[in-house]
């Protein structure tokens, strides 16, 4: 017989700082551990995922404007002759595609983050493991 989804609490957020809670599951009775940041700690990370994803997305932008303002320049170096001009488009098409996704995916952490940290499993020998297979956190709401 399988059960899944059985609510656990999880611990108690503390003051400040941050703590790790035990959580046991009542389904099959294996122990997780699981990190609870306090809320400054959480608006703490929270702001630096934003400033992070701006940074990411203020980059691209600089990044797409240099490449536009270097390809523009009427007399700037012969694009076909010179590599290293040709590698910084090369860098800058990875970076235009990279940068802007991190930026996002910063951003939309930021939006999202809780201050509740990854389940870890705790094995039968006391070690941890991130492997929680049929078991996980759903986002408190
Ligand atoms: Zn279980």
């Amino acid at each position: 017989m399988v059960t899944n989804h059985r609510v656990q609490p999880l611990p108690m957020r503390p003051e400040e700082g941050s703590g790790t809670g035990r959580i046991v599951c009542e389904a099959c009775g294996e122990q997780f551990l699981v990190t609870v940041h306090s809320r400054a700690r959480t608006t703490a990370k929270r702001v630096r995922y934003f400033v992070l994803g701006l940074i990411g997305l203020a980059l691209a932008a600089l990044l797409l404007w240099l490449t536009f303002d270097v390809a523009m320049q009427p007399d700037g170096p012969d694009l076909d002759m010179d590599p290293d001009i040709a590698s910084w488009y090369g860098y800058t098409g990875i970076a235009g595609i990279l940068l802007p996704l991190f930026g996002l995916g910063y951003l939309i952490n930021a939006r999202k983050y809780d201050g509740v940290g990854k389940l870890r499993r705790i094995g039968e020998d006391g070690t941890t493991s991130i492997r929680t297979a049929g078991h996980k956190l759903l986002p408190s709401k």
